[in-house]
């Protein structure tokens, strides 16, 4: 499969132009091949955050090329950017930041609304279905805080899904979820990358989860420490 995002010798340096600037990433390279299931790992302060904010084009790097789908993002204005994530890159983090006076159905729609696109018929479809393969279309219209934990993140997750992406990056997205819960949230991570083909790369710092991607990158003070394909 061909790549779909590529790290070029990305350094970070926070604070640069302060006392004391520190770099969290160095010469980093990395690629990642259309419709792969990857993890990351490393300790807390390694730098996976930092790697994954600039991978989505959340953040910028100090120094290092990023391409998604072969476009180069360093050249791209910040509205270019924006377009890049809306249409190609779903974000799942730890806190679901779903809007609780808001029910599950409209959660999932947000994107829309923000952007202020039309929600058409498709659309509407597209939503239903979503929360289907969730797990969740008897509970559509509860209201986002009247959903458990895991139903929240099941909720983030038809939302991230919402505008067809291509990548889907995480960020310990079971951070705050029980075992078995975390467990089944993978199960559905995986289901989608199988039936939509979509480019999983999940930052968790559970190994027992972790090894159940197809690869496996640790990061390690700012550099990458292992790199296991299966
Ligand atoms: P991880 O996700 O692996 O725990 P992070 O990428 O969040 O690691 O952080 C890596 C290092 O960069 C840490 O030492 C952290 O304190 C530092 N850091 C993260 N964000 C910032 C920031 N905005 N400004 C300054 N330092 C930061
Ligand atoms: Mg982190």
């Amino acid at each position: 499969m061909p790549n779909i995002v590529e790290l070029k010798k990305i350094n970070k340096i926070y604070g640069e132009k302060t006392q004391n600037p520190t770099q969290v990433l160095f010469d980093l390279s990395l690629n990642f091949e259309e419709s792969s299931f990857n993890s990351i790992i490393g300790q807390s302060g390694s730098g996976k955050s930092t790697l994954l904010n600039i991978l989505g084009t959340l953040d910028k790097a100090t120094s290092g090329d990023v391409f998604i789908n072969g476009r180069n993002t360093q050249e791209m204005s910040s509205n270019e950017l924006s377009k890049l994530r809306n249409e190609s890159i779903g974000f799942i983090f730890q806190f679901h930041y779903l809007l609780p006076e808001f029910t599950a159905l409209e959660n999932v729609l947000m994107p829309y609304r923000i952007s202020k696109k039309p929600i058409t018929e498709e659309v509407l479809n597209r939503a239903n279905e979503l929360l289907d393969i969730v797990g969740l279309s008897k509970r559509k219209n509860n209201l986002a805080t009247n959903l458990s934990g895991g139903q929240q993140q099941r909720v983030a997750i038809a939302r991230s899904l919402i505008n067809n992406p291509k990548i889907i990056l995480a960020d310990e997205p079971t951070g705050n979820l029980d075992s078995d819960t975390t467990e089944q949230i993978y199960d559905l991570l995986r289901e989608i990358n199988q039936r939509f083909k979509t480019t999983f790369i999940i930052i968790t710092h559970d190994r027992h989860i972790a090894e159940k991607a197809d690869r496996i990158v640790e990061i390690l003070d700012g550099k990458i420490n292992l790199d296991i394909t299966k």
